[in-house]
């Protein structure tokens, strides 16, 4: 399986990739499917199955809302997210929906929004949809797995066990961080070297640069519309929004050096993983990285670096990009991204080690000490779970996002002291926290049936 740093950082809505971002497109996938087979027009009710962790916690993470944009032929990348709650009022108020955004159905939420207590074999995040000819016989049926990170494979690959139809043979294709630091050995490359000259199988290199540029536009917006705004989050919680207070407070504090690690230099991480997972609860336009609930632990790191950095520039972008998404693979490939297959560790534990190596690579770091930074990162995160309070990507996720950014600038610094020889290497704490994944309670992986969603419900 090829895997592009595309496919780990996509533009996207909030609340959360693998609930939102995977919903909105297996929608989307459904109904351009019934286009090119011609049966769009025949179509005269639509049903939505939402089965085990899309169930359980899928009306916190707007599931719903996020496959019935789908239904109405929106793509995440593309869709104005601000629109989206108008749409939804406007639905439930004329119980219609507007197929692929122009054929008129009926749709009662009541009846056609079926939230399912059980679990589909393949993956805990399960969705099927129904379509219904005029006549009331069945016309279409899909069943769509969200694996994480927003990609989404059908019943067809989940059967095969094609989970990524990129077969794409890759220059320096690495299984492992062992094969990675090989590669980088035998060929004199950096990290981030690598991962561009495997990228260039499918972009050219101005593509793959004003590619991942775009990227990093996108994470300044996703921060400043964070700083915007006060009030409290949707979802009935009433979580404070603390970024754009805090943004003010460090103004009056004055600006840190990247170097020095004070306490203000600290807050100004959190402030940018805040600002991004406050805007990320709010539905805001994301980038998931690689996931949506984890998505301020990269671009905090990065904007960080950017900020206050003596000497930046948008190459360092790139490479810290490109590198972030060399152990996302890793993890991706050897154990998973998704909450709900092992708890917070396979997302915020993932991001914490992506955001590591990339700014251990832009730091001047050898492969070895990339590879030493992305361990440490991942170790101190391992045994993670996945248990928001109501359903919802706000607690713990918005302050864990701030931990995480912190935790892995510390890793930079210890594994940059030393000279990459450690004693854990980075596959066996990516096979721990698969084995750990695997052992985990379900109700610890993206259900809110345990933890923190359980116990601040109990005060
Ligand atoms: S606890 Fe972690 S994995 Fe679960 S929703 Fe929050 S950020 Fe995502």
């Amino acid at each position: 399986m090829a895997i592009s740093v595309f496919d780990l950082f996509k533009i996207g809505v909030g609340p959360s990739s693998s609930h939102t971002v995977g919903p909105m497109r297996a929608g989307a996938l459904f109904v351009q499917g019934l286009r090119e087979r011609n049966e769009l027009e025949q179509v005269s009710r639509i049903e939505v199955r939402l089965y085990g962790s899309l169930s359980a916690t899928g009306v916190g993470h707007g599931t719903d809302n996020a496959t019935i944009m789908g239904l109405m032929g929106e793509w995440p990348d593309q869709i104005d997210p601000t629109l989206i709650g108008p749409r939804i009022s406007e639905l439930r108020e004329t119980n219609t929906l507007q197929l692929d955004g122009r054929l008129p159905i009926e749709f009662r939420w009541e009846r056609d929004m079926l939230l399912l207590d059980e679990n589909l074999p393949y993956h805990p995040n399960a969705m099927t949809l129904v379509a219904y000819a005029q006549d009331g016989d069945l016309l279409h049926e899909d069943t769509y797995y969200s694996v994480g990170g927003g990609f989404v494979v059908d019943a067809a690959q989940a059967a095969s066990g094609v989970l990524d139809a990129d077969q794409t043979v890759l220059p320096y294709d690495f299984n492992s961080a062992a094969e990675l630091l090989e590669l980088c050995k035998k060929n004199d490359m950096r990290v981030s070297q690598l991962m561009m000259a495997n990228e260039l199988t499918w972009r050219s290199e101005a593509d793959i640069r004003a590619g991942l540029l775009k990227l990093w536009r996108a994470m300044q917006e996703c921060v400043n519309n964070g700083l915007k705004y006060e009030g409290t989050l949707p979802g009935g919680l009433n979580v404070r929004r603390r970024a754009a207070k805090l943004h003010r407070n460090l103004q009056e504090i004055g600006k840190p050096n990247v170097i020095g690690s004070t306490m203000s230099a600290m807050e100004w991480v959190n402030l940018f993983a805040l600002a991004v997972n406050e805007e990320n609860a709010a539905g805001g336009r994301m980038v998931t990285a690689p996931t949506n609930g984890a998505a301020g632990i990269i671009p905090a790191v990065l904007h960080y670096y950017m900020r206050f950095s003596d000497v930046v520039d948008e190459s360092n972008v790139v490479d810290y990009l490109l590198a972030a998404a060399a152990v996302g693979i890793l993890c991706k490939k050897n154990a998973s991204i998704s909450g709900a297959e092992v708890g917070c560790q396979g997302e915020v534990g993932s991001a914490c080690a992506m955001a590591a190596a990339g700014l251990a690579d832009i730091l001047g770091g050898t492969p070895p000490q990339v590879e030493n930074a992305a361990e440490i990162a991942l170790e101190h995160n391992l045994g993670l779970t996945c248990d928001p309070v109501g359903g919802l990507v706000q607690v713990p996720c918005i302050e864990r996002n701030a931990i995480a950014a912190v935790k892995a600038i510390n890793a930079v610094q210890m594994a940059l002291r030393g000279d990459g020889e450690h004693f854990i290497s980075l596959d066996q704490v990516i096979r721990t926290m698969r084995d750990t994944g695997a052992d985990m309670h379900d109700k610890y992986k993206e259900t809110s049936r345990g933890g923190l969603a359980v116990s601040a419900i109990e005060c």
